[in-house]
């Protein structure tokens, strides 16, 4: 039995991404005013300034996996902090010019119009790595104890299942599950209030979800991959403050996909490339779509004489409204990405998770104000998120994702109509409405594949190694490390399956949907068959093998803190 230490704090925040640290930094900010306004004798309560507070994150340091794209919508920055330019937040670029792009095989063909949604007018090109750090710092200075190296591994209840904080993980433990000379035991972390705010597949969320039943009345989440890398360009080959967004080419008209390519400083891009993890096709790479996607000849000119920089990939939640969890229980609350609060037709959801953050700061207070930390409280999260901007903007797109079920013709159609109806959708749309994607993955003989070889999807991909590249150079890109001895983080339940039924059914998907060369089917010298090796040391934290795997047999848990990729100024 290991002896481990208990930290009793009052709200713990489980992972350093926008919702949390605008929902961190928003709480002390309340907290104050409450508190002043006690003392001034226009409230009455007790003053909350004691209250301990602490952002636990995996990556070696706020904003090491921080992947976005990213054009951020001020709208929840100003509300959190009107002066969040003079206080030095470091937002890159000001969008000056929109783009909608449809690419065919060879051809571009340039919309006169960008479709609403995607005009970002005004709004700033960034590195969200660069603003969490930011906002870490923020919260910081606010008194907010920040834990970097330091995972969330697993939910801790009481007797009535009531959540009561979180354990660390373990460091120091060998790859037999032995502990090494430098073991530290994980840390209890107990706390009256727990907000998850990991991200996309959030790994304790994926615990909290199935155990207390929190998506027994929400359709499927469906997840999309955003593989992106930054290019140095020759001066005047993408304008700073330019931004262009793509449909088509590579992606197959029953794949949901799109690129984008945006202009920073310095003639630095962000380019990058999302495919929908409910495709149907096995041999689908979304790494492989995203390189493809950059040989295409509009998208080649822009990269000519270039150099990449950094490389990286990362979920998104895609669902949206229909798809969102029950976002409270006793003593939790979910936020963020994890609480599928991304805007799928805007392709964007730093703000809404700032807000969700927002919303659950104020919900927070007024549980303290009560002293109480059940869901009679909590719930008042969820209406606040129904009577705030939020509600108005995802629930008008609340079929968007949906409607690219039934292949991007009638998606477009439908998504206009849902443009002009406020979101109500009709005709087009798949019966089952949302589909969980692993469950949409078809077999290899509905395409008359033979075998597993990528080759068969993508005849004429080749990495050159200057416009294209292999998964292993683009990991070395994004700067991944993990202590080499220790038990892998991504556990696969039954490897016999990757042997037999995998390997015959799908073709073992998983060498192609991970961005990063996890998993390769070696032979083994003993038996002659193909079995499945896990490089767990390339994983970038993607997630997308938790989520796409058709027989749901992998489960990504969190390594040792510290390790991972390095996105900072991604
Ligand atoms: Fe992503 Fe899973 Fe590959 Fe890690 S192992 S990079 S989480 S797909």
């Amino acid at each position: 039995m290991i002896e481990r230490e208990r930290l009793e704090m009052d709200v713990v925040f489980v992972g350093a991404g926008p919702a949390n640290l605008a929902a961190a930094l928003h709480l002390k900010n309340l907290i104050k005013e409450h508190d002043e306004l006690i003392a001034a004798g226009r409230k009455k309560g007790n003053p909350l300034g004691g209250l301990e507070i602490g952002v636990i994150e995996k990556g070696a340091a706020i904003g090491a996996h921080i992947l976005s794209g990213a054009v951020v919508d001020p709208i929840a920055l100003r509300e959190l902090m009107p002066d969040f330019l003079e206080q030095g937040c470091p937002v890159d670029t000001v969008v000056t010019e929109d783009g909608f792009w449809y690419l065919t095989d060879k051809r571009t063909i340039v919309s006169p119009v960008t479709p609403p949604p995607l005009k970002n007018h005004g709004k700033y090109i960034a590195s969200l790595s660069k603003i969490c750090e930011w906002l870490g710092e923020k919260c910081e200075e606010a008194g907010i104890n920040i834990f970097p190296e330091f995972p969330g591994a697993e939910m801790l209840y009481d007797e009535n299942e009531r959540v009561i904080g979180v354990r660390t993980g373990d460091k120091g433990i060998d790859k037999d599950g032995k502990p090494k000379a430098n073991f530290e035991p994980g840390v209890d972390l107990l706390a009256k209030i727990t907000v998850l705010g990991e991200g996309s597949r959030g790994s304790l969320a994926k615990q909290l979800t199935q155990r207390l039943g929190l998506n027994t009345d929400s359709e499927p989440q469906v997840f999309s991959l955003g593989v992106k890398e930054l290019w140095e360009v020759p001066a005047g080959n993408f304008a700073e403050g330019r931004v262009v967004h793509t449909l088509g080419f590579p992606s197959d008209t029953d794949t949901y996909g799109g690129g984008w390519i945006y202009g920073m400083k310095n003639n630095v891009i962000s380019i990058g490339y999302v495919t929908g993890l409910d495709y149907k096709d096995p041999l689908i790479d979304p790494h492989a779509e995203y390189q493809k996607f950059k040989t295409h000849p509009q998208i080649a000119k822009i990269l000519q004489g270039g150099k990449m920089l950094k490389y990286g990939a990362k979920t998104i939640n895609a669902g949206g409204w229909y798809t969102m969890p029950k976002l409270y229980a006793d003593g939790v609350l979910i936020i963020g990405d994890s609480g599928s609060f991304l805007n799928g037709q805007r392709i964007k959801g730093i703000h809404t998770a700032m807000k969700s953050g927002m919303l659950a700061a104020e919900t927070i207070v007024a549980a303290f104000d009560h002293n109480d930390f059940t869901s009679k409280t909590l719930r008042h999260f969820e209406e606040k998120v129904n009577h705030s901007w939020i509600y108005d903007e995802l629930y008008a797109v609340r079929n968007f994702h949906a409607s690219f079920q039934s292949g991007r013709w009638s998606a477009l159609v439908n998504s206009g109509l849902q443009f002009i109806t406020g979101g109500y959708a009709w005709g087009f749309m798949p019966k089952e409405h949302h589909i969980a994607g692993h469950e949409r993955m078809e077999k290899l003989e509905a395409y008359n594949y033979k075998g597993d070889a990528v080759e068969q999807r993508y005849p004429d991909l080749k990495f050159d190694k200057q416009l294209t590249f292999d998964k292993i150079t683009d990991v070395y890109h994004a700067a991944v490390a993990h202590v080499e001895d220790q038990p892998s983080h991504l556990h696969i339940l039954d490897t016999e399956i990757c042997a037999t039924r995998c390997a015959e059914e799908y073709g073992n998907p998983c060498q192609r949907f991970c961005p990063a060369a996890v998993y390769e089917m070696e032979e083994n010298a003993k038996t002659g068959r193909r079995e499945i090796k896990v490089n767990f040391s390339n994983c970038v934290h993607c997630k997308t093998c938790d989520i796409s795997d058709p027989y749901q047999i992998i489960n990504w848990v969190t390594p040792e803190g510290g390790g991972g990729p390095n996105y900072k100024g991604m």
